[in-house]
C-alpha cells in the first residue's frame, strides 16, 4: 500500500461505529463489566482491550493504530503532549545509575528533563555533537542505556547519520530513541533505520491545525508494554478529543506536507538571495551540510527551517518581526499557518560551539500563497534596513 492510501485508511473501522467514517470521541473513564469473571478476565488484557480511561479509549486506540501503521511499527502509545512522549520514551529504558547520550541539537526541554529530573535520580547525561556518526562508540560506557537523537536538530537543523549511530548502538546493546517530529512518519521511518523508539509531537503536523496537545511513541512489540506502563505511571493519558483531532489531522497529512515543502523551498531559496541573510539552515537545500544525509534517508522535507541574518541589532529584528502580517510570533509549529520565532543556541549548547553571524530566526512556512509571504517579508526587510 502506498503512503497516501495508508494515511487515509490506517486505524479506520467504520463497521465498529455504525458505519461512521471517523471513530466517535469516546468520553469514558469507567468501563463497567457484567460479572466478576469478566472483570478478572479483562485484567489479563489491559494492553489490548478497553479497560479504563487512563489506558485509552477506542478513539485513543484508533489513533495509536494509525500512527503505528504509518511508522512501520508494531505498536504506538499515545500520550498527552510531545514532551510527554519524549519523557515516556526516555524513562521507559533508563533507570538510576545509568548514563545516557543526548544530541547537542536536542529539543531544549529534553535537556531540561535530563538536568532537572533525571540527574537527581542518578542518571548522568553526556551531550554529543550531532555530526558524530559512528564516532558515538567512543562515548558509550558500560552503563550507557540510551542514545537520544533528533534530526534535523531543533532550531539549528543539523542532520544526523542515524544508521551509523544505530549500528553502533545495536552492537553495544544500547537503546536508541529519536524525536521524529520534523519529518513525521511520512518523511522518515526511524524503525527502518534501526531506531528503537520513535517520538512524534503530534501537536505539530499530525494534529496540523494548532489546536490540540498530543504526543505519540512508536516501537516494536518488544518495547510496547514498558513504554505503555511508563506513560500510564506518569498519568500521561491524552484526551479522546485530542486523539480524534490527531486522527483527523492525519488524514490530510500527505497533501499538507507536500504543500509545506513546496512553499518552504520557495521561501528558503528566496531568503538565500537576500542581502540581509547570512545563511539558511534547511537540509532540503542542496548546499546545506546535511543535504546528502537528508537525501539518502528522508523522502521529503517539512516546512520548518531557520535563517541566520547578517549582523543586526535587536531593534532592527523587532522592526522586521513585529510588522509581519502573515507570520505569527509564537512557539510550536506544524499547523497550517506561518510562524516566526527568534532563537539563540549559544544559551544552551554545551559540546558544539554555535557561532552565528547575526540574529537567528526560525520560520514555519504554512499553506498561504508564497507570493504573499514573500511580499510580507520584503516589507519586513525594508523596515529592518530603515531601523539600522
Ligand atoms: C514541540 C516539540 C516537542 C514537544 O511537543 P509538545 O506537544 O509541545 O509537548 C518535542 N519535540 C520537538 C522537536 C518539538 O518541536
Amino acid at each position: 500500500m502506498k503512503t497516501e492510501t495508508r494515511v487515509v485508511s490506517a486505524g479506520r473501522h467504520p463497521e465498529q461505529h455504525f458505519g461512521a467514517v471517523n471513530p466517535p470521541v469516546y468520553h469514558a473513564s469507567t468501563i463497567v463489566r457484567r460479572s466478576m469473571a469478566e472483570w478478572r478476565e479483562v485484567r489479563t488484557r489491559i494492553f489490548d482491550d478497553v479497560v479504563y480511561g487512563r489506558f485509552g479509549t477506542p478513539t485513543t486506540k484508533a489513533f495509536e493504530e494509525a500512527v503505528a501503521a504509518l511508522e512501520g511499527a508494531d505498536r504506538a502509545v499515545a500520550v498527552s503532549s510531545g514532551m510527554a512522549a519524549c519523557a515516556a520514551a526516555i524513562l521507559s529504558v533508563v533507570k538510576g545509575g545509568d548514563h545516557i547520550l543526548v544530541t547537542d541539537s536536542a529539543y531544549q526541554p529534553v535537556r531540561k528533563l535530563a538536568e532537572n529530573f533525571l540527574k537527581p535520580f542518578g542518571v548522568e547525561t553526556t551531550y554529543y555533537d550531532p555530526a558524530i556518526g559512528a564516532g558515538i562508540a567512543a562515548l558509550i560506557r558500560d552503563n550507557t542505556s540510551l542514545i537520544w537523537l533528533e534530526a534535523p536538530g531543533s532550531q539549528t537543523m543539523e542532520m544526523q547519520d542515524i544508521p551509523a549511530i544505530t549500528a553502533v548502538a545495536r552492537e553495544r546493546g544500547v537503546r536508541t530513541g529519536i524525536d521524529n517530529t520534523w519529518a513525521t512518519p511520512l518523511l522518515f521511518k526511524p524503525l527502518d533505520f534501526g531506531v528503537d523508539l520513535s517520538v512524534n509531537a503530534a501537536t505539530k503536523y499530525l494534529v496540523g491545525h494548532s489546536d490540540a496537545m498530543l504526543g505519540v511513541v512508536s516501537m516494536r512489540a518488544e518495547l510496547f508494554e514498558k513504554t505503555k506502563i511508563t506513560a500510564n505511571f506518569m498519568g500521561s493519558c491524552p484526551g479522546s478529543e485530542e486523539c480524534y483531532l490527531g486522527l483527523r489531522g492525519l488524514r490530510t497529512l500527505a497533501v499538507r506536507l507536500r504543500q509545506h515543502e513546496e512553499n518552504a523551498l520557495r521561501l528558503a531559496h528566496w531568503f538565500q538571495g537576500r542581502p540581509e541573510v547570512n545563511r539558511v539552515l534547511y537540509p532540503a537545500l542542496p548546499d546545506d551540510p546535511g543535504h546528502a544525509i537528508w537525501q539518502r534517508d528522508f523522502s521529503g522535507a517539512s516546512g520548518l527551517f531557520s535563517v541566520i541574518l547578517e549582523p543586526a541589532d535587536e531593534a532592527q529584528v523587532a522592526a522586521l518581526v513585529d510588522g509581519l502580517e502573515h507570520f505569527g510570533l509564537g512557539a510550536s509549529w506544524g499547523g497550517y499557518e506561518s510562524l516566526v520565532l527568534p532563537f539563540d543556541p549559544t544559551d544552551y549548547r554545551t559540546v558544539t560551539e554555535w557561532r552565528a553571524a547575526g540574529p537567528c530566526l526560525r520560520f514555519h512556512i504554512g499553506l498561504e500563497n508564497p507570493d504573499d509571504l514573500i511580499a510580507d517579508l520584503e516589507a519586513g526587510f525594508d523596515r529592518l534596513r530603515a531601523a539600522g
